[in-house]
């Protein structure tokens, strides 16, 4: 099983980072390792403090596929959820500066806490999902896939010409504007519409 990450989809959180709006999606990859195992809380890592949350919706891939044309992507997802991308932000920036991969600011133990995945068939709509994230019971993010620059039948048919797509890989479609750092005891729980389907504790 592979995770799919997507860098530089909304465009509010492009200009909060100072990055340049992307010719073509950002693309990179977390190990399945990334997915911490159930209920246990996120540690922040040895190598450093700085931690930042993206929550950002996240599907799971149902069936195999290569070089998916956009109007079939639908039928390769059927579950979505919410999850976080924990992000080295300062390794993060290192790692930009030198124009070296990020997989070591991004893809490490435990970055990809995802959620309870819901049918899409619930949601009314894929181009106007609402989500959110509250840390410590403050909302911190809120999101709505309109926004997207790439929809995620978009980002299906793209990634799907550089790797096949398994059932059970899964997506992270991108962060919305308001990401921060996290610090010990922080709770963080993560909603589409009105279901809470994340929570992590940081320890
Ligand atoms: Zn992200």
């Amino acid at each position: 099983m592979k995770i799919i990450c997507i860098g530089r989809n909304y465009l509010a959180h492009i200009n909060e980072l100072h990055n340049k709006v992307p010719q073509n999606p950002v693309i990179f990859l977390k190990p399945d390792t990334a997915i911490p195992q159930k209920k246990m809380p996120f540690f922040i890592p040895k190598f450093t403090d700085d931690i930042h949350f993206e929550a950002e919706l996240v599907i799971r891939i149902n069936k195999n596929g290569k070089n998916i044309s956009e109007r079939f992507a639908r039928k390769y997802f059927e579950e979505i959820t919410i999850g976080i991308d924990f992000t080295a932000r300062s390794l993060q920036n290192q790692l930009k500066q030198k124009g070296l991969p990020w997989e070591l600011a991004k893809s490490f133990d435990g970055s990809a806490p995802i959620g309870e995945f819901i049918p899409v068939s619930e949601l009314a709509s894929l181009t106007e999902i609402d989500f959110r994230l509250e840390v410590n019971g403050t909302t911190r993010q809120t999101g709505n896939s309109r926004n997207m620059i790439y929809p995620i039948e978009k980002i299906i048919s793209f990634v799907s010409g550089y790797f096949t797509l398994k059932k059970g890989d899964m997506i992270f479609t991108g962060t919305p504007e308001g990401v921060g750092a996290v610090h010990k005891g922080d709770k963080l729980e993560g909603y589409i519409g009105d279901k809470k389907l994340l929570m992590v504790h940081v320890r």
